[in-house]
């Protein structure tokens, strides 16, 4: 039995990375200072293995390798999606198999943080390292987000409870506000707690920032909460020394989507003629942002990119899954560490299940479940090391624990590439 110190959970976008992890043999015994998800993803991660397969039938490694190559190299229009839950290493080589067959590459980020990657991309954002938070924030706003239950260690490792060298006292150095239709757990940390109402985001950002202004309002509440209320939040970071916005997908996912991001963006560019004022969107996957940096620098886009001119286009609605899928525009779908069937909207999610679809993941999953194409991998972070980045966009090395039977995500992509290469130069493989 040993310990292994200082490892990276995998599981969401906190990347907590002062893990102890206990192995006995090729077992995990013991997780140390993890919350209940990270606990579970690490003990659990033998529970529900996927087996190599083919249209439901047991198939070597190399058989699945070869069917999968078929498809592919075969596809007129293929999609390949997913890649939230692997290393930046998987993620190097499914750009470099998009770019060789043409196909449309797009991450969970386009069902979740999209319209965040496209506010960004339009105005700028001010923002920050956790580490930033932990030592100088004595403001923090949680808009549209559930920390509590998504990030369950976010609160103590960095926004709320930490203690650092500006805020040595923890929470007593902190003032949390709490902005959201509803109650949560979250409320629970909050100092106050203002309910809006559903999809009035837009129009209270925009109402904050006309406030901060000067320019009077002729209402007396702006979505459900009244004009003082507002005005005081208003005065509250205005006398803090350092603030920071962070915001969920109660924020990117209702209506105005991108736009209520834009709009929170230039509110907190316009705070900093007050304070220290910054901003930072609570990224769930564990490494949902290191797909969006790697597809960015080696295709100049975040997410929803077509391939199929031999360059990089990108339009969110046209080159997204949803879209892709929903418009039954592809014929062949290779998903990644991910579970589209279980999260995307039945039409999307339905077409799937007609097309030839080809599942690379550790773990059994409703994708694995239709697919025609079953290729079990070892999972990044527990049985296969790799780099992740954090949610703050800062990059961290996940660590193999424990052995797997079978190669990494970023193996079985460097094997699908030669072969389709192969394929394309006319030899049989
Ligand atoms: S907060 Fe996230 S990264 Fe940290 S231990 Fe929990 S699940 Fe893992």
């Amino acid at each position: 039995m040993h310990t292994i110190t200082n490892v990276t959970c995998p599981f969401c976008g906190c990347l907590c990375d002062d893990l102890d992890v206990v192995v006995d043999g090729d077992r995990i015994v013991e997780v140390k200072n993890a919350c209940v998800l990270g606990k579970d993803t690490f003990l659990h991660h033998r529970k529900g293995l996927a087996e190599p397969r083919i249209n439901g039938r047991s198939a070597s490694s190399e058989e699945c390798l070869a069917e999968a190559a078929r498809i592919l190299a075969g596809a007129r229009y293929p999609l390949i999606y997913g890649l939230a839950s692997t290393e930046s290493r998987a993620h190097r080589k499914a750009v470099e198999l998009a770019d060789l067959i043409g196909a449309n590459i797009d991450h969970c980020s386009s069902v979740c943080h999209g319209p965040t990657a496209q506010g960004i991309q339009t105005v700028g954002a001010p923002t920050c390292t956790l580490g930033e938070v932990k030592n100088r924030a004595d403001l923090v706003i949680f808009w549209g987000c559930n920390p509590a239950e998504a990030h369950p260690r976010h609160p103590s490792r960095y926004s709320v409870s930490a203690r650092g060298l500006f805020t040595p006292q923890g929470k007593k150095d902190r003032t949390v506000i709490h902005v959201d239709v509803r109650r949560t757990p979250s409320t629970r940390m909050a100092d106050a707690f203002l309910q809006i109402k559903p999809n009035a985001d837009y129009e209270v950002l925009s109402a904050l920032r006309a406030l901060l202004k000067g320019q009077a309002l002729d209402v007396s509440e702006v979505g459900g909460v009244s004009v003082e209320e507002w005005q005081g939040l208003l005065e509250m970071i205005k006398g803090s020394k350092f603030g920071i916005l962070y915001w969920g997908m109660g924020l990117t996912m209702t209506r105005g989507k991108y736009l209520n991001v834009v709009a929170l963006l230039l509110l907190a560019q316009e705070l900093n003629q007050f304070t220290k004022f910054l901003s930072a969107p609570m990224r769930g996957h564990g490494n949902v942002v290191g797909m969006a940096t790697v597809l960015t620098w080696q295709t100049g886009y975040p997410f929803g990119v077509n391939l199929s001119r031999g360059y990089p286009r990108y339009n969110p609605g046209e080159f997204t899954v949803v879209d892709l899928l929903a418009r039954r525009e592809v014929d062949a779908a290779l998903i990644i560490a991910s579970d589209p069937v279980a999260h995307l909207p039945a039409q999307a999610a339905g077409h799937l299940k007609a097309i030839p679809l080809i599942a690379i993941d550790p773990k059994e999953s409703e994708t694995t479940r239709i697919a025609q194409v079953v290729i079990p991998t070892a999972q990044a972070g527990i049985s296969a090391p790799g780099i992740a980045y954090r949610m703050d966009h800062v990059p961290l090395p996940l660590k193999k624990v424990v052995d797997s039977p079978y190669p990494s995500d970023a193996e079985v992509l460097t094997q699908l590439i030669g072969r389709i290469r192969t394929k394309k130069s006319g030899s049989h493989v």
